[in-house]
């Protein structure tokens, strides 16, 4: 339901005075509009305490949200009717639930006994007190005593409620309370205190992200910055509203939010934006078909008119705004109004009509106290010193004028005080928000920084994910690489048949080895050994055993040598073990075991056995400018004397 509506209804209900020096007829707006919006935002509640719903009554507690934004009484007769139909099937949360909403709708029809009524029946459901029905009852409840003017009574249940929406970590229910809070502060002259909690729910709603509520809290923050004499604040926040509201074609809010900037441009006396505005004003009431704010904008012009000199055009004003006839329902307004027709007579120079308007606002400020309605009075005095000047009377105009003056100092010292007050309230919020700001900024530098430090550990990751993957790559590869050129060098240093190294590899190892003992000054001896008569073998066993033979010669000659020994086969049936460190006769006895091992072994080809022996020729490193060939060359001559010698023989050169 708009705004709008909901201002009419409360109307007829609550009709708070207070003064506003300046801005009169702007008062009745602002009491409807701060118990429009308690109601507003009792009605905007969403469903309570949803956690104890069937789910088949949230379609119908929808629906009542939805009718309620429409019309509060179609709501009202919707709820009943669902009670009377459904009430069995209903358990007692849902009852309270649904009377606690009927409550509301009843409050904000203005029938308040009824509301009460429904209050308490929601209560004999026993709502749980922390659950969003059992604090929203509490706000009612707080708002109907507030309506009867038991303002210290209601603040405790809202504070209560306050309480209970921090307890259950309700944050729609806190900002709630906020707003209730900061209304009823404003309600009850408390602008300061109302700002404070008006910011509180401002921000809490701004978190919710709830932009309606937060255009509802700009518009209320407005007439207290307003009444607060912060035109500028309170400018920007009904611009914004406007601008909101507008946006989403809720006119009557836009409406509500057009008065008030109308009112705040008057009293900051910038002519020509409330003239606008007042125009404004009136359009929107055309387009939304409502009177209600007409009158105060015709007043509003016919001061604007007053203000600059054109008396005409404010009488042309004054006379529209006289035509509504349900016009000075309150003192202030009365007063309001006659203070305008008496300036408008003066520049007429209607004298008698002047002084009558005149003495009729002293006889309404009877009732008035005198402090809360200064800015009256001084106007009052200057207009009185006017009309004395007119009739020459200038020692009463004179005495007046200063009577006007001593008023002004008087206001003036209490604008100090507000003004002061003001300036502490700005300087805490701003304060406070400048905090939240920087604590916002520092927490975004912040993520920023986590971000990019995780981008950075992300990239990271990623390159030595790359280079450990290529690492790993490329040590396979060499690995393999190696591999292969190991095998390669292994096929390249071996001999294939016997698995011993061959002639070349086993003479480049000699070579090797002999230069080191030549180095270090130790023994070096070689053995040779050629296999006797191994022609024979061939021709008697065939090719294939000869092979055999050779293979089982050349595993038996390893078991006779050490690890560092080289032994390789250098020929067709001829072999070389190169002993480092060995003399020639610890070669000897080496040649001397393997020879008897040979004659000893039977070997075994074609299922047929075998038997060999070998001659073998030692020889050593004698003078230090040997060179392998000679050690080789005198190794040969040995096997040839072992041969010569009847074969099967070791000979030591
Ligand atoms: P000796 O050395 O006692 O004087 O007589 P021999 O018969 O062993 O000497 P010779 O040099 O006349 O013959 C060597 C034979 O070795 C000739 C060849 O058939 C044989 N031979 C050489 N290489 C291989 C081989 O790889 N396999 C086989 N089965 N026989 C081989
Ligand atoms: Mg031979
Ligand atoms: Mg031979």
């Amino acid at each position: 339901m708009s705004l709008y509506t909901k201002i009419i209804v409360m109307r007829a209900v609550l009709m708070i005075d207070r003064v506003h020096e300046s801005c009169l007829s702007n008062l009745k707006y602002f009491q409807l509009f701060i118990i429009s919006c308690i109601t507003y935002f009792i009605f905007s509640m969403p469903s309570y305490a949803e956690e104890e719903h069937s789910s088949w009554i949230k379609a119908p507690f929808q629906q009542l949200d939805e009718f309620n934004k429409k019309d509060p009484a179609i709501a009202l007769d919707f709820a009943e009717k669902l009670y009377a139909k459904s009430s069995s099937k209903m358990n007692n949360a849902e009852k309270a639930t649904l009377f606690a909403k009927m409550a509301l709708y009843c409050s904000y029809l203005g029938k308040l006994e009824q509301s009460q009524e429904y209050v308490d029946t929601a209560n004999t459901f026993k709502p749980k007190p922390n659950s969003t029905t059992g604090i929203s009852l509490l706000l009612t409840q707080a708002t109907l005593l507030d309506s009867l003017g038991k303002a210290k009574e209601a603040m405790l249940l809202y504070k209560q409620a306050e309480q209970r929406s921090l307890d259950s970590e309700n944050l729609k229910s806190l900002a709630d309370s906020y707003s209730y809070i900061a209304s009823s502060y404003s309600l009850n002259h408390n602008d300061i205190e109302a700002i404070k909690y008006f910011n509180k729910g401002y921000h809490l709603f701004e978190q919710l992200g709830d932009d309606l509520e937060i255009a509802y809290m700009k518009i209320q923050m407005s007439t207290s910055y307003s009444l607060l004499y912060d035109d500028e604040q309170a400018i920007r926040f009904a611009n914004e509203a406007l601008e909101y509201f507008l946006i989403h074609e809720l006119f009557f809010d836009a409406l509500f939010a057009q008065n008030a900037l109308a009112y705040n441009y008057l009293r900051k006396k910038s002519y020509e934006l409330a003239k606008e505005a007042f125009y404004q004003v009136i359009e929107l009431s055309k387009k939304v078909n409502t009177e209600d704010y007409e009158p105060g904008a015709y007043l509003g012009l016919a001061k604007v008119f007053l203000q600059s000199e054109k008396n005409e055009k404010a009488r042309y004003y004054f006379n529209k705004y006289q035509r509504y006839k349900t016009l000075g329902n309150t003192p202030y307004e009365k007063i309001d109004h006659l203070l305008v027709k008496a300036e408008l007579e003066l520049n007429d120079e209607k004298l008698e009509l002047a002084e009558q308007a005149l003495s009729k606002v002293e006889t309404t400020l009877i009732g008035i106290e005198k402090e809360n309605a200064l800015s009256v009075y001084r106007q009052l005095y200057d207009l009185k010193a006017k009309l004395a000047t007119f009739q020459d009377d200038y020692k009463t105009a004179y005495n007046l004028q200063s009577q006007a003056r001593d008023i002004q100092s008087n206001y003036s010292n209490s604008e100090r005080e507000k003004i002061r007050s003001k300036m502490k309230i700005i300087f805490d919020t701003d304060q406070a928000l400048l905090k939240n700001k920087l604590l916002e900024q520092e927490k975004q530098l912040n993520d920023i920084a986590l971000e990019n430090a995780q981008n950075k550990q992300w990239l990271q990751n990623l390159v030595i994910a790359i280079i450990s993957t290529l690492t790993l790559l490329l040590a396979y590869f060499v690995y393999r690489q190696l591999k292969t050129s190991q095998s390669l060098q292994m096929l390249a240093n071996t001999d294939s048949l016997t698995g011993l190294a061959n002639r070349r590899f086993a003479f480049n190892q000699a070579e090797k080895y002999l230069a080191y003992a030549k180095k270090t000054k130790k023994d070096f001896s070689i053995i040779m050994f050629d296999i006797d008569f191994f022609k024979q073998v061939n021709d008697e066993y065939g090719h294939t055993a000869g092979d055999v033979a050779l293979k089982e010669l050349a595993i038996l000659a390893c078991g006779f040598v050490r690890a560092n020994d080289i032994i390789g086969r250098i020929g067709g049936e001829e072999f070389l073990i190169v002993l480092p460190t060995a003399s020639s006769k610890q070669a000897a006895i080496i040649a001397e075991r393997i020879r008897a091992a040979t004659e000893e072994q039977s070997f075994t080809a074609n299922n047929t056995e075998i038997k060999i022996t070998a001659s073998f020729g030692v020889s050593q490193l004698t003078s230090k400018e040997e060179t392998f060939s000679e050690i080789f060359h005198n190794a040969d001559v040995a096997l040839y004397q072992a041969k010569e010698h009847g074969r099967n023989k070791v000979v030591l050169a």
